[in-house]
C-alpha cells in the first residue's frame, strides 16, 4: 500500500539554497542550554515529527536553527502557540513559507505544525497555486 506523501521542498530565506535533501531537511542547530552545536535533519514529509542529527536534542530542549549553507539564523520573532518557544521559518520552493516550533517534542515542531488538515489544504493550494481559497 502506498500512501501519498507530501514532501516539502524548503529553502533558506536568506541565500535561497534548497535545504531539502531527499525526505529530510538539513539544518544546523545550536542548543543554548547544552552549549552544543551540530547538524540536524528534520523530516520533510508534511506532518511528520522525526528528527535525526549529529547532536542529540533532548525532549523539551529548544534549538536555534541556522542555514548550513550561509550560516544565518532562520529563527523569527514569532512564538509557538503551543509551548511559547521561538519559531523557525523556511521558504517553500513553490512559494510561501513554513514555520515550525524549535522545541523538541512540541506538536508544532513537525513541519506543517500539528498536521492540521485545513492547514494542509491551504498549504497545498499555496504550493500548487490553485485558484480556490
Ligand atoms: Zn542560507
Ligand atoms: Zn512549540
Amino acid at each position: 500500500m502506498s500512501k501519498q506523501m507530501l514532501v516539502l521542498q524548503l529553502c533558506c530565506p536568506h541565500c535561497k539554497e534548497l535545504l531539502t535533501e531527499g525526505n529530510r531537511i538539513h539544518l544546523d542547530a545550536y542548543l543554548k542550554d547544552l552549549n552544543k552545536d551540530g547538524e540536524v535533519f528534520l523530516s520533510a514529509v508534511f506532518g511528520e515529527y522525526s528528527v535525526e542529527g549529529t547532536i542529540e536534542i533532548p525532549e523539551g530542549a529548544v534549538a536555534e536553527f541556522r542555514c548550513p549553507k550561509c550560516d544565518q539564523s532562520v529563527m523569527i520573532s514569532l512564538y509557538c502557540r503551543t509551548c511559547n518557544a521561538p519559531m523557525a521559518s523556511l521558504t517553500q520552493s513553490g512559494g510561501g513559507y513554513i514555520e515550525f516550533c524549535s522545541r523538541r517534542g512540541c506538536k508544532g515542531h513537525a513541519i506543517g505544525g500539528a498536521g492540521d488538515i485545513d492547514e494542509m489544504i491551504t498549504l497545498m493550494n499555496k504550493k500548487f497555486n490553485t485558484p480556490y481559497d
